[in-house]
């Protein structure tokens, strides 16, 4: 999907091209693409509509393609007639959702990515240790909300900064586990966990760190464009961490960095003055958004695309078994 732009370039334009660094790995991620998937195959099997709790990821423009071949789209179960089909998004879902779909024999889907659903065990498998957990994350994302609703609220505590850290009620006698949110800022998570271990050397964590794969893949690459472009462009959704954590990368690096949801938000004068411009998108943002902006810059400027790869990417996660049935 390449926006009509039209092009106003006179032929012997004399400035120098406008090079745009794009990130490799950018966009969709394995969790992401199954999730998708699973909505379409749902619909195909059951036949429209299917519901989808929560927007089944991070971004309008899959939402929206989505509910066009038989979507629709709500925040909570009590909005799903009880014979029709559901799926959970790919952020995941406290135990207490599958647990009424399952009291209401409704036909449900679980879209919760694999690795998310990896933290939702390991934090079973702290409780059934008798460990309390502090779980670093981000106050009501729906993938904390999924998570700290595994296991009993009195035994999970959310810290979400350094401060949170110093004001923890616990002991260094107490036991204690930590787990984190999947589409954290690496450095920032890190700062996090050697405050917690330093207040509480008793503390046991993951073997490997929660933040996923796809997410760490993307902040080092946006690390590599920003530190040669004057301007980053992060193509993804306000309420997508993963896509917000790219736009505080770039900055770090000493670029400005701005989240746009589609080329249209592009204004002109930001390429005033700026010759190397990076391109990256979050996690939940399809390739058709990055070709979409590059068409919209080269309505204003000749562009010299460079792929900065810093990361090969071949992850797949197998489908529910309902729907390969
Ligand atoms: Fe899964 Fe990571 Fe993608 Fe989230 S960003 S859906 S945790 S792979």
């Amino acid at each position: 999907m390449n926006a009509p732009f039209r092009t106003d370039l006179p032929e012997d334009d004399a400035r120098p091209p406008l090079e745009v660094l794009i990130a490799a790995p950018r966009g969709f991620c394995a969790g992401v693409d199954r999730a998708i998937e699973i909505v379409e195959r749902a619909i195909q099997k059951y036949g429209a509509p299917v519901y989808v709790r929560h927007e089944i990821v991070h971004n309008k423009y899959v939402v929206e393609e989505l509910r066009q071949k038989g979507a629709i789209f709500v925040e909570e179960l009590d909005e799903v007639p009880s014979d029709a089909p559901v799926v959970f998004s790919a952020h995941g879902v406290p135990k207490t959702v599958p647990a009424e779909a399952q009291r209401r024999a409704m036909t449900y889907l679980d879209a919760t990515c694999p690795l998310v659903s990896k933290v939702h065990r390991q934090a079973e498998r702290q409780i059934e240790k008798d460990r309390h957990i502090l779980f670093i994350g981000h106050e009501g994302h729906p993938e904390v909300i999924g998570t700290m609703g595994q296991v009993p609220p009195d035994r999970i505590t959310l810290v979400e900064t350094l401060e949170d850290v110093e004001r923890l009620p616990f002991t260094a006698a107490d036991d204690l586990a930590y787990l984190s949110q999947t589409t954290l800022s690496v450095d920032d998570t890190r700062a996090i966990v050697e405050a917690l271990e330093a207040r509480y050397p008793q503390i046991v964590g993951p073997k490997a760190e929660d933040i996923c794969y796809a997410t760490s893949n993307r902040q080092a690459a946006v690390r590599e464009i920003a530190s040669g472009a004057d301007l980053v462009l992060v193509i993804g959704a306000p309420n997508s961490s993963n896509s917000v954590r790219l736009v505080e990368v770039a900055e770090r690096m000493g670029a400005s960095a701005r989240l746009i949801q589609r080329a249209s938000e592009i204004d002109p004068a930001w390429l005033d003055g700026i010759g190397t411009l990076g391109l990256t998108a979050g996690a939940s943002a399809p390739e058709a958004l990055v070709r979409e902006v590059i068409a919209c810059l080269s309505q204003w400027r000749r562009i010299e695309e460079r792929t900065i790869t810093t990361a090969e990417e071949s992850i797949v996660f197998k489908l529910p078994r309902q729907l390969l049935e």
